[in-house]
C-alpha cells in the first residue's frame, strides 16, 4: 500500500464486522425500568414474551424468555428429557453452545458435515449418524438461511426424532412463506446476544407449541419453583410461598434486558430490510470477484409462498485458485480498518470436541473445505452505503 493509501485508511473509522443498533427508545425504555424499581423478571419481561409470540403470530406458540439462548437451548433439550446414553446429531459448523448444552445432561453431541452450498446440516449426513441412541437433531439455521425443515422433519419424525432448532441467527428468517419458529419442530431458540439481528444485551426466546415443553422450560429457566416470579408479582395469594419441586437453573431474562428488547422487537421489520438491502449491495458490488457470495434464499412457490435470508451473516468464500489466502485477506482488510471474522471454526477442530469425540478432519470434508476460504464480511444495521463501499473497494483493490 502507498504511503498517502495509509494515511487515508488510518485516518477512517474501524468498521467492525457487527454493531448493535441501540438509539433513544432502548436508553429511554432502560432508564424507566430502572426508576421503576423493578429490574429483575417482571412486567416488561412479560411484555416481552408477549410481544415476541404475537410477532411470530401462531396461536398455541408459547415465547419464554431467558438470558441466553445456550440456556434456551439447555432447558429445551432437558425438557425432552434427554440424558446420559443419549446421542443428539449436531452440525460442525456452528458455535460450540449448540454441541455444549448436550454435553451439560450427560449426552453425547454426535458432530455431522454440513452442505456445500448453504453450509447448513447435510441431512443425508444426518441419516448416516443415526444410531439406537439417536434422540434429537439440533439443525442451525446458518448464517439466517433455514435448513430445508421440510425433509429434515420428514427424516426426524421417520426414526421418531426430537428436533431443537438454534435458530441464533434466524429472526426474522421465512422458510416456505413461514417464520423460523413455527416450523412445527419441538422447539426453536433464538438469541440476543449482542451481534444478532436484535439484542438485549445477552439473552434468548425460547418458543415451543408444546404445552407440557413449555411448563417444563419455565419450571427449570427458575429454580425449579412450581410458581415462578411471574405468578408472585400478579398473585392476590401471599407471595412469599413457594415449592421447588426440581434442581432447577438460574436463567430468567431480566426487566432490563426486556426493556431493551421490546424496543428491538419493533424495529426488527426495518432491521430485516436493511439487512437485505446490504445483502444485495454486497452480491452485486462483489460480483466477479474470487469470491463464492453466499446462497440466497431460494425458494418462492408459486403459492407465494418465498423463503427469506435474516443475513445475521455474509458470509464469503475465497475462490481456491486465489493466490492470496484467507487469513492474509483478513490481515489486509484489518489494516485497511475493516473488521471481518470467521464463522465458524468448525467444532470438531476445536481439542475439547476433537479428542473428546476422537474426531479427524477427513469426517467433514465440506467444513474443512469451506472453513479454510471462509471469511464474515461487516453487514449491520448501523453500516452505511458509504460504509460499504469501503469493504467493496477494498476487496477490489486486493483480489481483482
Ligand atoms: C450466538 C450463538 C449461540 C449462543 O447464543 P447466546 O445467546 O450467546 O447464548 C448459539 N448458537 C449459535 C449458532 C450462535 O451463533
Amino acid at each position: 500500500m502507498a504511503e498517502q493509501d495509509r494515511m487515508e485508511s488510518a485516518a477512517q473509522p474501524f468498521l467492525p464486522f457487527a454493531l448493535p443498533d441501540i438509539d433513544d427508545a432502548e436508553i429511554d425504555a432502560v432508564v424507566a425500568c430502572l426508576r421503576s424499581g423493578w429490574v429483575t423478571t417482571g412486567p416488561a419481561t412479560r411484555q416481552f414474551e408477549h410481544d415476541f409470540a404475537a410477532y411470530l403470530g401462531q396461536p398455541g406458540l408459547q415465547a419464554i424468555s431467558v438470558n441466553s439462548a445456550t440456556a434456551g437451548l439447555h432447558l429445551a433439550l432437558e425438557g425432552l428429557g434427554i440424558g446420559p446414553g443419549d446421542e443428539v446429531i449436531v452440525p460442525t459448523m456452528t458455535f460450540t453452545a449448540t454441541a455444549e448444552v448436550v454435553r451439560y445432561l450427560g449426552a453425547q453431541p454426535v458432530l455431522v458435515d454440513v452442505d456445500p452450498d448453504h453450509m447448513n446440516i447435510d441431512l443425508a449426513a444426518v441419516e448416516a449418524a443415526i444410531t439406537p441412541r439417536t434422540r434429537a437433531i439440533m439443525p442451525v439455521h446458518y448464517a439466517g438461511l433455514a435448513c430445508d425443515m421440510d425433509a429434515l422433519l420428514a427424516l426426524a419424525r421417520r426414526h421418531a426424532l426430537r428436533v431443537v432448532e438454534d435458530a441464533a441467527h434466524a429472526f426474522p428468517t421465512r422458510y416456505k412463506g413461514q417464520l423460523v419458529g413455527t416450523l412445527g419442530s419441538d422447539a426453536t431458540v433464538f438469541s440476543f446476544y449482542a451481534n444478532k439481528t436484535m439484542t438485549t444485551g445477552e439473552g434468548g426466546m425460547v418458543v415451543t407449541r408444546d404445552p407440557e415443553l413449555a411448563r417444563r422450560v419455565r419450571l427449570m429457566r427458575i429454580h425449579g419453583i412450581s410458581q415462578d416470579a411471574f405468578n408472585r408479582y400478579v398473585s392476590r395469594t401471599p407471595a412469599w410461598f413457594y415449592e421447588v419441586v426440581a434442581a432447577g437453573f438460574k436463567y430468567n431474562l431480566t426487566d432490563i434486558a426486556s426493556a431493551i428488547g421490546i424496543q428491538q422487537l419493533r424495529k426488527i421489520d426495518r432491521f430485516a430490510r436493511r439487512r437485505e438491502q446490504l445483502a444485495q449491495r454486497y452480491d452485486a458490488g462483489l460480483a466477479g470477484l474470487p469470491l463464492q457470495l453466499p446462497a440466497r434464499a431460494d425458494h418462492a412457490g408459486d403459492d407465494g409462498a418465498v423463503s427469506t435470508h435474516a443475513w445475521h451473516l455474509y458470509v464469503v468464500r475465497l475462490a481456491p485458485q486465489t493466490p492470496l489466502g484467507r487469513d492474509t485477506l483478513i490481515q489486509a482488510l484489518s489494516e485497511r480498518g475493516i473488521g471481518t471474522s470467521v464463522h465458524f471454526i468448525p467444532l470438531h477442530r476445536h481439542p475439547y470436541w476433537r479428542d473428546s469425540g476422537s474426531l479427524v478432519p477427513a469426517q467433514f470434508p465440506v467444513a474443512e473445505a469451506c472453513f479454510g476460504r471462509m471469511l464474515t464480511l461487516p453487514l449491520y444495521t448501523r453500516m452505511t452505503d458509504a460504509d460499504q463501499d469501503r469493504v467493496i473497494r477494498a476487496l477490489h483493490e486486493l483480489l481483482a
